[in-house]
């Protein structure tokens, strides 16, 4: 039996390949299935997702769809279904609005979906909206990579620009779920992967990295887990391992403000770590207690940052700009609070609070919400403390200046220095434009 798997990115070009159909690829056909995974970054176009369902001529087409991609996903659901395929639809869209996708599919996938395929796939599921069970981290396969243009998404990945925008890297993943409670982000999360954090093993994950190495020549690693850092004792043994078995490379992950101390930073740096993201957001406690629930202590971020970057980790710390309530003031003082930063590279998006989050099911009633989800360009709602016109002149003004700062004059050279950095840096400009 043959199955497709789609992923409909028509825009904003990265690379970052889909990690997660790369997994559902390899959980299927080591289990005796054949599949395509077409990932249309490379060409966003409806014709070329078409052709690429028409000459593989599956059984079942699996799509991947989240709330920016709905529109698409209809259609290729659509165009599917007329060609007598069998539809499933997973993802967060169909995880949170799983009554939006039944119109065009047979399955709709809530959660997480290795285990779910496998089960439509045998014909054991006789309802039409199926809870993913939580899939075994301790027993995954290695990602289905060989059925990626890896060197695509390889040439355009850029987590580590500020090290160098010529690095091999990819992404990978060590652990699912995130104990916090941003207002932003869950519950979404938890009803994806449940609650709390769920561990792969430290040589599963070591394993997959060899494997990049030696098949991809990759020789630095995006870990996109939610929170890496909340498992101190995981983390000591997976950097002993790194060490003693001079892997030789680079790394990055998400963590939080309050989570390392130095000597772990430092533990961390020796085993390769060199690039950490963390969620600032707001320059206002009252934004990130109130409104955000980021349980931070803005008063240690400064002092986190600078020990990072004095440790040799670059950081990248996230800001969001236009809350529901904010106050102009309030973004005033976050585009000062972001400036100050020690942090190599800032994002400042406009705060988009997207559906089932805490933060949208709050403002139901109190504000007309569109569907328009872009937080680099648009804003789904109107509030009376600013207006988007306004919100935007501060977004770029915050970017252009933190960006033209000396102290990022570094950051910036080594994107001069190659046309693929230049590119780099010209798809990054654009997002916000
Ligand atoms: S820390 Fe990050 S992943 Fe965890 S709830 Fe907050 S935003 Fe989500």
């Amino acid at each position: 039996m043959k199955i497709s798997l789609v992923f409909a990115r028509m825009k904003y070009k990265t690379g970052d390949p889909p990690g997660g159909l790369a997994l559902i690829a390899a959980h299927l056909r080591n289990n005796g299935y054949s599949v395509d995974l077409i990932d249309s970054t490379f060409h966003p176009t409806m014709d070329y997702i078409r052709k690429r369902i028409d000459d593989f001529d599956a059984d079942y087409v699996a799509i991947y769809c989240d709330s920016l991609m709905l529109n698409d996903v209809k259609k290729i659901a659509k165009y599917a279904k007329s060609k007598g395929k069998k539809v499933i639809i997973g993802g967060p869209q169909a995880t949170l609005r799983p009554e939006t996708l039944t119109e065009f599919s047979d399955f709709v996938v809530k959660g997480e979906a290795e285990s779910a395929m496998l089960d439509i796939l045998k014909g054991k599921c006789k309802e039409k909206i199926i809870q993913g069970e939580r899939f075994d981290l301790e027993n995954l396969p290695i990602m289905a990579y060989d059925l990626l243009d890896m060197e695509d998404y390889i040439k355009l990945w850029h987590v580590f620009d500020s090290i160098d925008p010529n690095v091999r890297g990819t992404n990978m993943f060590s652990s699912r779920g995130c104990p916090f409670r941003c207002t932003f982000c869950q519950p979404v999360l938890e009803k994806i992967f449940g609650k709390g954090v769920r561990t792969r093993s430290v040589d599963s994950v070591i394993e997959e990295m060899k494997h990049l190495k030696n098949h991809f020549g990759i020789n630095a690693i995006w870990f996109n887990d939610d929170t890496f850092t909340v498992r101190k004792e995981w983390i000591k043994v997976f950097c002993k391992r790194l060490v003693d078995e001079e892997l030789e490379m680079q790394w990055g992950i998400n963590s939080r403000i309050g989570l390392l101390n130095e000597e772990e930073m430092r533990m961390m740096y020796a085993a390769g770590l060199r690039i950490m993201h963390v969620g600032v957001e707001t320059g206002s406690q009252r934004v990130a207690d109130e409104i955000y629930h980021k349980d931070i202590d803005l008063s240690k971020v400064h002092g986190d940052v600078a020990m990072a970057e004095k440790v040799g980790i670059r950081c990248l710390c996230y800001i969001m700009l236009g809350a529901p309530g904010e106050t102009k003031e309030e973004i005033l003082q976050t585009i000062k609070f972001a400036k100050s930063l020690d942090a190599t590279e800032i994002t400042a998006t406009i705060t988009t609070p997207l559906p089932e989050t805490h933060l949208y099911e709050s403002m139901k009633g109190k504000y007309k919400l569109t569907e328009n989800y872009d937080y680099y360009k648009n804003r789904i709602f109107e509030d009376e403390n600013i207006s988007f016109s306004e919100l935007k002149f501060l977004q770029k003004r915050l970017l252009f200046e933190f960006y033209t700062h000396p102290k990022r004059w570094g950051y910036v050279a080594k994107h001069l220095t190659s046309v693929q950095g230049l590119h780099k840096m010209y798809l990054k400009v654009m997002r916000f434009m």
